[in-house]
């Protein structure tokens, strides 16, 4: 019998690609004419970018996995570079091309704009951190931890709090530590290329979602797209949706904020979730405006981190501005934040013209507050054959790509476990 996918971001297309791979066929159903979901291509005027800006990091390595798996070269489709952290004129920490952990004890000891007693204390966060093998009970918020490592203000300005914010788009005094803790463990705690940034330099539905489309097809299964699913019943140890069956188990891949239209009953499993917003404005300038980098901070600003698109993927004299996480951005009105980002530019490039256009794109729910001791739900539901994959899914790591992608490898392999009756 056929296996289902509801939902074609990240998780989903995980999922359908890992079950392809054994040979199983499947249809994937995405409400929405593209795949990615929370991760996926649009157009603005003149550009395809993404609905936000990405960053991957070496440490993504399902992501990376499957990628390859269904025909992308990671190599190409994302700009490779050693751990950079940059606040122009204020902080620069880089990761040296030394085996680990010489690579993190060096960036923090070479980082300029901390002193030497910033320094040690960040090295020693980062050496009781592995002493506790990456492990904080209770879990605590960010700033709770910090507070009980005594770390400097000036280093939590300039490394950890934005970190936190970049990583689990949740502010430091809401954040857990142990979410934190895992991301600090397989990235500045791995190897030397689990903490290297990949920058995409294609729009994040050809990254692996669109390609794992084409991967699907070609290995007998469908995707269908305009498509969304409406109803699931169970019948005759089978699932039927609306839009097809009967399905031998079905892999639920939509946001959470999804589940309650599809099956009320799996609602309460989220219902005390709680949201954190992302926005991106891209800002159109002539082509031969670039940044001093492919991405920069931006210390004490409305923008959090600039991307200059000229350096990732051609789109020369475009600048996308990224803000995650709620705050006093989110109480002005378009024109002002867009003018204020312009203004935060034009202290790093001297003499930067108007920009000739500004799109902004605010993802109101991009990812949950990733707060401590957060309940999440399993991929095995009370539902014989129906499982779970996305982001949410109770496992290590914050709302990322690569969190998304190891939830749908974990319900395609639990499916591939049962055996058939
Ligand atoms: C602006 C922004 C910036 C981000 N930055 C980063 C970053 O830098 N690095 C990083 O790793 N992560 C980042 N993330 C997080 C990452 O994008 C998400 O964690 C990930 O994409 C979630 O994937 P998912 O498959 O779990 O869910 P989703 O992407 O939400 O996929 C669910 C899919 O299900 C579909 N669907 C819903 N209901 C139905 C239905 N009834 N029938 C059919 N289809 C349905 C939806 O249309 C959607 O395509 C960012 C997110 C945003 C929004």
């Amino acid at each position: 019998m056929k296996l289902a996918v509801i939902g074609a971001g990240y998780a989903g297309m995980a999922a359908a690609a890992e079950l392809a791979t054994a040979g199983r066929q499947v249809d994937v159903f995405e409400a929405s004419r593209i795949a990615g979901g929370r991760a996926r291509a649009t157009q603005i005027e003149g550009f395809t970018v993404d609905n936000g800006q990405h960053i991957l990091v070496g440490a993504y390595r399902e992501t990376l996995r499957l990628m390859r798996a269904v025909g992308v070269d990671p190599e190409r489709a994302l700009k490779r570079t050693p751990l950079r952290f940059e606040f122009p004129g204020e902080f620069l920490m880089q990761a040296p091309r030394l085996p680990a952990p010489l690579h993190t004890a060096f960036a923090l000891l070479l980082a300029k704009g901390l002193d030497w007693r910033e320094k040690l204390a960040a090295i020693r966060l980062m050496r009781n951190l592995q002493a506790d093998g990456y492990r904080i009970a209770p879990d605590r918020t960010v700033t709770e931890w910090l507070d009980g490592q005594r770390t400097p203000c000036r280093q939590r300005r300039l490394l950890w709090e934005p970190l936190c914010i970049a990583a689990l788009n949740t502010p430091a005094d809401r954040a857990s530590a142990q979410v934190l803790a895992n991301v600090l463990r397989d990235s500045l705690g791995g190897t030397r290329a689990a903490s290297d940034m990949l920058l995409p330099q294609v729009d994040l539905s050809a990254l692996f979602p669109g390609p794992a489309c084409d991967f699907i097809r070609q290995r007998g299964g469908n995707v269908s797209f305009g498509t969304r699913v409406t109803a699931l019943r169970r019948e005759e140890n089978a699932w039927r949706l609306d839009t097809g069956g009967p399905y031998a188990a079905v892999v639920l891949a939509v946001a959470p904020y999804h589940l309650a239209a599809l099956l009320p009953e799996l609602a309460p499993g989220v219902a005390h979730f709680d949201w954190e917003p992302i926005v991106t404005s891209y800002l159109t300038y002539p082509p031969s405006v670039r940044l001093p980098g492919p991405m920069l901070g931006v210390d004490a600003g409305l923008a959090q981190w600039l991307f200059d698109r000229g350096q990732l993927c051609s789109q020369h004299g475009l600048i996308a501005a990224v803000i995650s996480a709620r705050g006093r951005h989110l109480d002005l009105a378009t024109a002002d934040l867009e003018q204020s980002i312009h203004a935060e530019i034009a202290r790093i490039v001297p003499g930067l013209p108007l920009p000739l256009r500004v799109q902004t794109i605010t993802e109101k729910r991009a990812t949950f507050a990733c707060v401590p001791d957060l309940q999440r739900p399993p991929a095995r539901t009370a539902l014989p054959g129906l499982w779970l994959a996305g982001d949410y899914v109770a496992g290590d790591y914050p709302a990322t790509l690569e969190g998304a992608v190891r939830s749908g490898v974990a319900a395609a392999r639990a499916i591939l476990a049962v055996r058939p009756n």
